[in-house]
């Protein structure tokens, strides 16, 4: 198996863009693309200021790293957080990971405490929330947490490591529920507006398995370990269909996105968003929400009553 560009032996099979590539090749084609993402989607102008959000997992601590290489090219400022959960030695795992990560590529960070900022750790709120999934719960009070944050250290971009099997995956969710909102919310770029700061995913249209194979090729060390409230989530069946399905039909995760943003997303738009939707504020933080009171308020609420 011969590289497609150089000739050389080649160690990597991309069946989806019918390509074979050495280890250098592949790491090219990999930038190239996320350069790709950013420039037709618009995700990234000079003079932006953009805040990170690392996890310790390999799709934001690849992110960190291929976005730390463009900040002087493209000329943004960087810099990246981190919330510390709370989750027990799972928490002090990735904190260390990612500690490392920043300063191998030279990037300012912040690491805030869950318990200092909202009074309990993710393990508390879970367990005195039984009946709710620990996912649920914990993403929305991440996506909160780090709106806020941004919004108020003055960022006016934050960018995740969401990939493109997370997208599908919150497609497929989506559709099954009947949940259009959550679906219009699959793009690289999602708008801001005062309180509700851009968000960007300049990895939306890579696949999982180069960011693996990406990570392991620079040396990018990261968690392996799950989170432990993982166990139970309907996330890895929906993604063993979608990479039953590529497997099958290669290049069908990158078309089924595709058609989505340009047939479904359009469409959904023009039946359910005739009319904008009118933010309010949180009559408890301030913060934006389609309800008098916002959704993590009202989890605070409940777990202070206990
Ligand atoms: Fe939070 Fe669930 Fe991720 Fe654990 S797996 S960090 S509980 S969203
Ligand atoms: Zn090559
Ligand atoms: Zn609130």
């Amino acid at each position: 198996m011969k590289c497609n560009i150089c000739g050389n032996i080649a160690s990597i099979k991309l069946d989806y863009a019918n390509l074979r590539l050495c280890n250098l090749h592949f790491v090219n084609y990999f930038k190239r693309r996320i350069k790709r993402t950013i420039e037709k989607y618009k995700l990234i102008n000079p003079g932006d200021k953009i805040l990170i959000a690392v996890s310790g997992g390999k799709d934001s601590l690849t992110l960190l790293n291929i976005l730390s290489e463009l900040r002087e090219d493209i000329n943004f400022y960087l810099e990246g957080i981190t919330i510390d959960l709370g989750i027990e030695e799972y928490s002090n795992k990735y904190i260390k990971i990612v500690k490392e990560n920043y300063e191998k590529f030279k990037v300012e960070y912040k690491i805030i405490s869950l318990k200092d900022e909202l009074g309990f750790t993710i393990s508390e709120i879970i367990k005195s929330m039984k009946r709710r999934r620990p996912c649920s719960i914990c993403g929305a009070i991440k996506r909160y947490m780090l709106n806020k944050l941004a919004y108020e250290w003055g960022f006016n971009k934050l960018a995740t490591g969401h990939n493109l099997d997370d997208l599908l995956y919150i497609l497929l969710r989506s559709y099954i529920r009947g949940d259009y909102k959550q679906a219009l919310k699959l793009y690289p770029l999602l708008p801001g507006n005062d309180r509700l700061v851009t968000r960007i995913r300049p990895l939306a249209e890579i696949p999982e398995s180069d960011i693996i194979l990406y990570s392991r090729i620079k040396g990018i060390n990261f968690l392996e370990e799950k989170c432990p409230y993982s166990k139970g989530s309907k996330g890895f069946t929906y993604r063993k269909l979608l990479d039953m399905l590529e497997q099958e039909s290669p290049s069908s995760k990158l078309s089924m996105l595709r058609s989505f943003y340009n047939i479904y997303k359009p469409a959904l738009e023009s039946y359910y968003l005739k009319r904008p939707i009118k933010l309010k504020y949180c009559k408890s933080c301030g913060m934006p929400t389609s309800n008098e009171i916002c959704s993590v308020c009202k989890i605070i609420a409940r777990v202070q009553r206990g």
